[in-house]
């Protein structure tokens, strides 16, 4: 029987992360439709609660656990995902696309002598063959692929399926499994939430754009009360923060900059193309290559000063003609 195997990590609370259970739901259609047999493999310091947490998925759960699996590195991740692996001489693995496995798992395809194909974005079964999607071209376009190498590891992106639930008491198989390492994990920092202002699953996008920085009525630029009014807001609706390539490009000019702004949030055609249920740009123009990246946004409001900026050509559902500091400052209060 050919066995498609689900690896996981904890994370530091021993829990599995919702991308991980995401990945789980995938595996579990993509054996169920290969009519391959699922076994799940988990690493991490503890891996009891973790395995409880998806005991309905029925499947035999191997464990790989102490302090030397508590936090991401490549030796250590590797030994475990390849001690689980053989134990139940997978043909295909598939995992979720985190940091942690997206750094150890294209060297598991090496050892196992088998093929990795990461960052997916959907698995299925067709005509009893494993068929992976994935967007190429920055979003423009799906592709699906297959191999016929074994074994086929597989990393799967978060948000592409639902998370799986059924928890409940699950019987865990533990391998032991030695690794002499020369890298010590002295500890892991974290931002805190409110310093993480790119928030993938937030329901709302902030963009900010390059009209902040800019001389305003007054004749003046008000950077600092432009960071304040972008911040509480974002601290009050915990929205994940975007901006145009001008404002974070700005730096590099020797302008005002808006001090937490830096590429990664860059959205649009050479930046990111996110996916939330809504999105409102402030003091942005709305230019083509800036608007390509909100196709996957729900709704769209921006504000503007300027009646016929991009926006306004049929870009956004809701455009509000108006000077954003002084929206912002009202939305601000009536968050509280
Ligand atoms: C090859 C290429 C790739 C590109 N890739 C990207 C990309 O990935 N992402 C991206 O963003 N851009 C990209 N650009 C740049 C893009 O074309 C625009 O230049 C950029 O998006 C403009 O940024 P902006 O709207 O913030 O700034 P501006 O064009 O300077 O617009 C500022 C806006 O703020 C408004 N404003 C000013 N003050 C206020 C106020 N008080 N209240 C309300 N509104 C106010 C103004 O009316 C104006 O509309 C790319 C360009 C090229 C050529």
């Amino acid at each position: 029987m050919n066995t498609v195997l689900f690896l996981a990590h904890t994370e530091c609370d021993g829990t599995l992360h919702k991308s991980a259970l995401e990945a789980l739901t995938a595996a579990t259609a993509l054996a169920g439709g290969l009519g391959h047999t699922l076994v799940v493999g988990i690493i991490g310091a503890e891996v009891t609660a973790a395995a409880d947490s998806v005991a309905q998925c029925g499947a035999r759960i191997y464990g790989v656990s102490g302090p030397a699996f508590a936090d991401g590195r490549y030796a250590s991740d590797l030994a475990a995902a390849e001690a689980v692996a053989k134990a139940c001489d997978a043909q295909i693995v598939v995992a979720p696309a985190t940091s942690r496995f997206s750094r150890a798992l294209p060297g598991l395809a090496v050892r196992l002598g088998g093929r990795v194909d990461t960052h997916l974005s959907g698995l299925e079964a067709a005509d009893g063959q494993p068929v992976a999607r994935r967007w190429f071209y920055r979003q423009r376009m799906e592709g699906t692929l297959t191999r016929s190498e074994r074994p086929w590891v597989l990393t799967l992106d978060s948000g592409c399926a639902e998370p799986f639930s059924g928890a409940g008491k699950a019987e865990v198989e533990a391998l032991a499994v030695d690794v002499a390492t020369r890298t010590t994990v002295s500890g892991l920092e974290c931002p805190s939430a409110d310093q993480q202002t790119i928030r993938p699953d937030a329901r709302v996008l902030l963009v900010a754009g390059a009209g902040w920085t800019k001389k305003q009525a007054d004749g003046a630029v008000h950077v600092d009360a432009a960071e304040e009014t972008i911040l509480t807001f974002l601290n009050a609706t915990k929205s994940s923060l975007g901006s145009s390539k001008s404002l974070v490009d700005i730096s590099g000019e020797g302008h005002a900059v808006i001090s937490f702004l830096t590429h990664m949030h860059q959205v649009g055609q050479t930046g990111s193309s996110p996916r939330h249920a809504k999105g409102l740009a402030t003091c942005c123009h709305g230019e083509e290559p800036h608007v390509v990246g909100w196709r996957f946004i729900g709704e769209r409001r921006a504000i503007n000063t300027d009646a016929g900026c991009g926006w306004a050509q049929g870009k956004c559902d809701v455009l509000y003609v108006g000077d954003a500091f002084a929206v912002m400052k009202k939305v601000n209060e009536l968050l509280g």
